[in-house]
């Protein structure tokens, strides 16, 4: 396939150009969706395809002056009604979401489907299920609902992002709980979940629309930024993102950045710094090195130029160290 710069493929797709995704067309309208502010935050909904939107979170970490507005969530528009895929990270944001669904289509959403259950994601679904809406998720999230570090880090952001995160915030659990590959068909689109954890986290699903060719890769692929890896099983995830690189994959919409026709090679660049990171970690892990040695010696020059690389390469680094301590014993 040939390569559009992002504005070109908006405007491909606005003028009803895509090759592979015109014959099954969904009546919505053409034109991307102005920006409004609603308490200094910026959300526009993008047309990804005939029937995929998405919003697009800052590249930044979460705040009050941002209101946690630091992922992506989408949404697909079905005659019979709308799947929102992840939530967003507050429900003031949910609100705003919802709002810009309401721009392109009076139908209830129905479902829904969360990547995972990253506060980014998933603070907003409150709004959506008191709406009516029903949530699936993958079953690995039950143990982390019920673990004190969802609970602690309730707490503190609360603090950190008071007032959009405060007492009437809550965790949702899933209505839905799969565990296995999942198809779900609403109003004649169908939607694949397929399970990829543990990676990022252990109930990563991502979710794919054949009929558009679209993958939401949730924070299996972090795009033009560096990822947040945390407590992640990097090993497994460098193995599932070889699994979605086998997929027929036009477009990705990453749980972080910008929509994406580049899927192969935004899915490598995710790999490759995992596979670099774990590579150096687990040569200092086995000579016994100590990490603050160890990471100063390490050339990061591939990466240092990407967005949050001073924010988190540190911390992923060290927790990579410590998993490379574990897996190498
Ligand atoms: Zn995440």
């Amino acid at each position: 396939m040939q390569f559009f710069t992002h504005r070109a493929l908006l405007l491909v797709l606005a003028l009803g150009l895509w090759p592979a995704v015109q014959a099954q067309s969904v009546e919505v309208p053409q034109a991307v969706v102005p920006s409004v502010g609603i308490n200094g935050v910026n959300m526009t909904a993008q047309r990804v395809s005939t029937v995929a939107w998405y919003v697009e979170g800052l590249s930044a970490m979460g705040s009050s002056a941002n209101q946690n507005f630091i992922s992506n969530a989408g949404f697909v528009i079905t005659p019979a009604g709308v799947v929102v895929i992840d939530a967003l990270g507050s429900p003031a944001l949910a609100e705003h979401l919802l709002a810009e669904i309401r721009k392109l289509t009076p139908l209830p959403v129905t479902h829904v489907i969360v990547t995972h259950y990253h506060a980014d994601h998933i603070y907003g679904l409150q709004s959506f299920k008191a709406q009516g809406a029903r949530i699936v998720a993958h079953g690995a999230a039950r143990e982390y609902l019920q673990s004190d570090s969802a609970r602690l880090r309730m707490e503190i952001s609360r603090q950190e992002l008071f007032p959009w995160i405060d007492e009437t915030t809550r965790l949702v659990p899933a209505d839905q709980w799969i565990d296995g590959p999942t198809e779900l068909t609403v109003g004649g689109v169908r939607f694949l979940l397929q399970p990829v954890g543990p990676s990022h986290t252990p109930e990563d699903l991502v979710i794919y629309l054949p009929q558009d060719k679209v993958l939401f890769a949730g924070d299996l692929v972090f795009r033009n930024r560096i990822p947040y890896v945390g407590q992640a099983d990097s090993g497994h995830w460098i193995q599932s993102l070889e699994t979605l690189l086998t997929f027929d994959t036009a477009l990705v919409v990453p749980g972080h950045g910008p929509l994406s026709n580049e899927a192969k090679s935004d899915m490598a660049l995710t790999r490759d710094y995992l596979v670099y990171l774990r590579n150096c970690m687990a040569d200092a892990a086995t000579n016994m090195e100590p990490f603050d040695s160890a990471y100063e010696a390490v050339n990061w020059s591939r990466f240092e130029h990407l967005p949050l690389f001073g924010a988190v390469n540190r911390m992923n680094a060290y927790n990579t160290y410590l998993l490379m301590e574990r897996e190498v014993k």
